[in-house]
């Protein structure tokens, strides 16, 4: 049976740390608790927000509805042959505990995600991804609810229209289903990807001879621990901006003035790295009141402690007007506002 609180203060639930009120807050433990759910007056009557770890949200004000954290939690291997194994994951498994159980299993496909925070069921939304790898690279299906109907529904992952930061959950079908579970598809024969440079070099300078997942697994861990904030002792939500992709002309415009601008092509775009344009307008270590930008990495934005959530929305767009007008480039963010 599910439990209706009131008036729910979230600040302990999203990274930020920011305060902010749900109307109505609720525990999904299991798919049960998932029918009796979609089938409550309160459920159909009220604005709806499904929650994981938080990570990447930010409440602006209050939620004058219905708050539902996902909690439903199982791994199991469902399939598997000679080459490949076939892992379903519910949805509010914390997304770096999946990772420990693939990468201690000896799996490959992960391991380059590893220490992302946040839930399983929330990282399909934005197609997470890190030092070359995206989550897409192993998903085989998302299982999911659909928030007006309650009727099940399998996406493949083709279905998805996964992209950078993107997927039909964070666009078309935004708030339409629930993701209650992932089907990976993991390698059983070594599958790396040390291509990306700071990981390469990491591994290089530490002598690091790859044998085992775990071998990858580590470096991420030791590396994002030494560049990224944890959000246990200062409130962030990792990039709170996308990178921007843009065309040949525009970078070279910009190199007129910037030649050691860094860029890197992607297939019919340029990719200019967002933590360098807000680098430049000056930001990099700034703070401002309760809030800031984070001192070694320029992408994420900070709380230093007493925020609300109205406070690091004005910062981000500030940070977005002096990206504009100095560059004529518009900042994307990253994190969902609330
Ligand atoms: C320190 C730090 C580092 C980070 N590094 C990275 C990184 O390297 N790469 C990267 O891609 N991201 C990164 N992030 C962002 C974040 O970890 C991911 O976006 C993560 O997937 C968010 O998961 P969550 O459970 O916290 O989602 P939430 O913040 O709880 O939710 C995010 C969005 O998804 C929706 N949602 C949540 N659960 C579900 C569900 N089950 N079904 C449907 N919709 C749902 C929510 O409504 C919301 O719109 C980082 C964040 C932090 C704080």
């Amino acid at each position: 049976m599910i439990k209706i609180l009131e008036n729910y203060d979230l600040a302990k639930l999203n990274t930020f740390g920011v305060s902010a009120y749900a109307k109505f807050f609720i525990e999904i433990n299991h798919e049960d608790d998932l029918k009796e759910l979609f089938s409550s007056s309160l459920f159909k009557d009220n604005e709806k927000l499904f929650l994981g770890g938080g990570s990447n949200v930010l409440f602006t004000k209050d939620f004058n509805g219905i708050v539902i954290l996902n909690k439903l939690k199982g791994i199991d291997i469902i399939e598997e042959d000679s080459e490949y194994v076939f892992i379903r994951s519910f949805g509010g498994e914390k997304w770096h505990g999946l990772v420990t159980f693939v990468v201690d299993s000896e799996y490959w496909g992960v391991e380059n995600l590893s220490f992302i925070p946040g839930t399983v069921g929330a990282a399909p939304v934005q197609n997470i991804g890190a030092y070359g790898v995206e989550i897409k690279d192993v998903i085989e299906n998302v299982e999911t609810y659909e928030i007006e109907s309650g009727k099940k529904r399998i996406f493949t992952n083709k279905e998805c229209e996964f992209g950078y930061r993107e997927s039909i959950f964070k666009n078309k079908l935004k708030g339409k289903y629930f993701i209650s579970a992932v089907i990976f598809k993991l390698n059983k024969k070594q599958n790396l990807n040390s291509k990306y440079e700071v990981l390469k070099k990491y591994l290089e300078e530490n002598k690091i001879e790859v044998k085992i997942p775990r071998d990858i697994s580590d470096a991420i861990i030791s590396i994002r621990k030494s560049k990224l904030p944890d959000p246990v002792f200062i409130g962030n939500a990792g990039s709170f901006f996308k990178n921007v992709y843009t065309n040949q002309e525009k970078i070279e415009e910009i190199k007129k003035d910037y030649p050691d601008m860094p860029s890197f092509k992607e297939f019919e775009k340029v990719k200019i790295p967002a933590g360098w344009l807000i680098e430049k307008c000056g930001w990099k270590g700034k703070r401002v009141g309760n809030v800031g930008v984070h001192e070694k990495q320029a992408l994420v934005l900070v709380n230093y402690g007493g925020a609300t959530g109205k406070e690091i929305l004005d910062l981000s767009m500030q940070i977005i007007t002096s990206v504009e007008t100095k560059f004529g480039l518009t900042l994307e963010r990253e994190v969902n506002l609330i």
